[in-house]
């Protein structure tokens, strides 16, 4: 019989309505060439829909979400809605009701892509980041005394749990130990933050003793940030806490050059909820409703879903797909330097995928 992987499908803002379509073509293209079914729901969920009915998405969105084993997300915000209502109001709720625990965001540099670094190769920048996505420097624990006194004072807490810790660090070993140069490193600030940080550095190094054949390292935060930029051809996987992974999330995709190729993945590893995929960029008001944006980083986040619902073959064929269309020049958007529309974009990934 034939598997089937139910998707829950939600383009929401801006580019998001142009750039989802053509990653589902490229699903469809691969879901043929590899011999498995697509069942998909559609959900206008969006900043327009918040602004009909007062909701991001209806009260039941999660329930609605929890039989999917994955959500293919497009963009979500819009000018006029304030950030914590798109983001609390739709992402943020899956995020957590889900525990996707793991954001993951590949940071390669794809041939034709403008790296601000000058002189780079492909070759050079290629790792990922692992980012904990539910705890740490965002918990939400602190508060406010005194307001407006000259004895106000604030504090916000860090929590690390072991469960927490230990999760997200095995999640990057294991990721290490499928690349070929099985190197982790991790992102600490031991030296200034005293409790936390010491902490996750110990629970790095006791889970590195069950992953002897992984070459492990490990950087503060500060100095890391320019090893990313001086020496990215160090890293092959990086893992940090909530915020240092923020940092870098953003950081790396950076410098493997542009946002319309960034993919990302917020992931539960143990599949009892779905997971989730979207590229890195926004909803991109300035350009959207023109088909002119670069659709290549939602197909590539179609990619890491379909490797995360255990379809390697065909996630790889889409990769390869996009490489070789870049390599050999073909249909490129503006802002890669060519004149190709989104959907030109698509139908060639899509074709090279169906003839892989
Ligand atoms: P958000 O707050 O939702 O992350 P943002 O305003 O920070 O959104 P984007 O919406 O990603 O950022 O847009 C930043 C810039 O990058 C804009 O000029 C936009 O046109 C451009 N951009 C973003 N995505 C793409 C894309 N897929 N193709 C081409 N250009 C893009
Ligand atoms: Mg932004």
């Amino acid at each position: 019989m034939t598997k089937t992987h139910r998707i829950a499908v939600i383009p929401g803002d801006g580019i998001g309505k142009e750039t989802v379509p053509e990653g589902l073509r490229v699903l469809d293209a691969a879901a043929r060439r590899f011999g498995f079914d697509l069942a998909l729901t559609h959900y206008d969920w969006s900043c327009e829909t918040y602004e009909k009915t007062g909701k991001m998405m209806p009260d039941d969105g999660i329930d609605q979400l929890r039989d999917s084993e994955s959500v293919f997300l497009g963009a979500v915000g819009w000018p006029g809605v304030p950030d914590h209502i798109s983001l609390w109001g739709l992402l943020i709720p899956i995020r957590r009701q889900f525990d996707q625990y793991v954001s993951l965001r590949p940071c390669k540099l794809l041939p034709g892509s403008k790296t601000p670094l000058a002189n780079r190769t492909p070759a050079e920048i290629d790792f990922y980041v692992v980012r904990e996505n539910t705890e740490g420097e965002y918990s939400s624990v602190g508060g406010r005394m005194f307001p407006g006194t000259e004895r106000e004072f604030v504090s916000q807490q860090s929590i690390l749990t072991r469960i927490g810790t230990d999760r997200i660090i095995k999640y990057a070993f294991e990721l290490a130990m499928k690349r070929p140069r099985k190197k982790l490193t991790s992102a600490t600030k031991s030296n200034g933050i005293t409790f936390t940080m010491p902490y996750w550095d110990e629970r790095f190094a006791e889970m590195g003793k069950s992953y002897p054949e992984v070459t492990t390292d490990q950087f503060h935060i500060d100095i890391l940030c320019a090893h990313f930029v001086q020496h990215p051809d160090w890293f092959d996987v990086v893992v940090g806490s909530n915020l240092f992974g923020d940092i870098l999330s953003d950081l790396g995709p950076a410098v493997a050059g542009s946002i319309g190729i960034a993919a990302s993945a917020n992931i539960n590893p143990e599949k009892n909820h779905p997971s989730m995929f979207e590229p890195v960029h926004g909803s991109a008001p300035d350009i959207a409703g023109k088909f002119i944006c670069n659709p290549i980083g939602q197909i590539w986040s179609g990619a890491m879903m379909l490797d995360h619902l255990g379809e390697p073959e065909a996630a790889k064929a889409i990769t390869t797909a996009i490489e070789k269309l870049l390599a050999e020049g073909g249909p490129r958007t503006r802002d890669m330097g060519g004149q190709a529309g989104t959907e030109d974009v698509g139908r060639a990934i899509a074709e090279a995928v169906a003839a892989s």
